[in-house]
């Protein structure tokens, strides 16, 4: 039998439901109190991530009490309207690795030509199995290319790039959003620490390999990917972060297939 534990059904529903909210979900456009932590909060966080300057998901303002969107999808779809891409998507073939429900509804409603949704482990049937590290697409068969929070769980990096690369049409786009410290200045990944309470600590979650520093641009760049990263404030200058609950820290980290 489902169980509900009734205190946080009852913070969920304050936080979503009471009228007057001031904040808004970009994914749902409900007005919300506030956007629920992921676990803990940042307080719940490695100490070493802590101190790290790290950009990507924010601890504090993490979930749509109404729609359960995450922040990092919330800002994606803010940047995807943004940037006229997803009205883009009309006609075009579009690949999505570890696909977000409402994101994935979102793009299918734009009306892509063909829209592939796959993971590693699939979990339901619209989605099928796809390893990063081995595509079985053909070369030059996408237009965009979406991988939100993967490439820190994905054990060769370089190769998946490559391979991102190859999958893309010459001018199609790669959407690599990946979390990364701006304070170490190169990425850090040692086979040491090989289990999941090393993991947590060093990289700031058991299942993620590695943690990006600032050299990630130039790290995704040298597989022949060019960057046309965006910052918040370049896309979304009129948008209040706090009021959307996403981080505006976190850039627009777009990459194309140049030839
Ligand atoms: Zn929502």
């Amino acid at each position: 039998m489902l169980r509900v534990n009734p205190i946080k059904l009852a913070r969920y529903a304050l936080a979503g439901w009471l009228p007057f909210g001031r904040k808004r979900c970009s994914m749902c456009d409900h007005a919300v109190w506030r956007f629920m932590p992921y676990g803990k909060g940042s307080a719940g966080a490695p100490p070493l991530m802590r101190v790290l300057s790290i950009v990507g998901s924010d601890p504090d303002h993490f979930e749509c009490p109404r729609c359960g969107a995450h922040d990092r999808e919330r800002h994606l779809l803010m940047y995807l309207d943004a940037t006229g891409m997803l009205a883009g998507l009309r006609g075009k073939s579009v690949l999505h690795f570890a696909p977000e429900k409402r994101l994935a509804s979102r793009i299918l409603a734009a009306g892509p030509e063909r829209y592939v949704r796959c993971d590693l482990y699939p979990q339901s049937r619209d989605v099928v199995r796809v390893d990063m590290l081995a595509m079985d697409f053909d070369a030059a068969s996408f237009d965009v290319l979406i991988a939100n929070h993967v490439l820190e769980h994905v054990g060769d990096d370089a190769l998946a790039l490559s391979e991102i690369r190859r999958v893309l049409k010459p001018g199609g786009h790669a959407i690599l959003q990946t979390p990364y410290s701006r304070a170490l200045h190169e990425t850090w990944e040692d086979p040491g620490i090989a289990n999941d309470a090393a993991r947590l600590q060093a990289y700031g979650q058991a299942d993620h390999v590695r943690l990006y520093g600032r050299d990630i641009f130039d790290r995704f760049a040298s597989t022949g990917l060019v960057p046309r990263v965006r910052a918040h404030g370049e896309l979304l200058a009129s948008v209040d972060a706090i009021l959307s609950g996403v981080n505006p820290d976190e850039p627009f980290m777009l990459f194309q297939r140049a030839d």
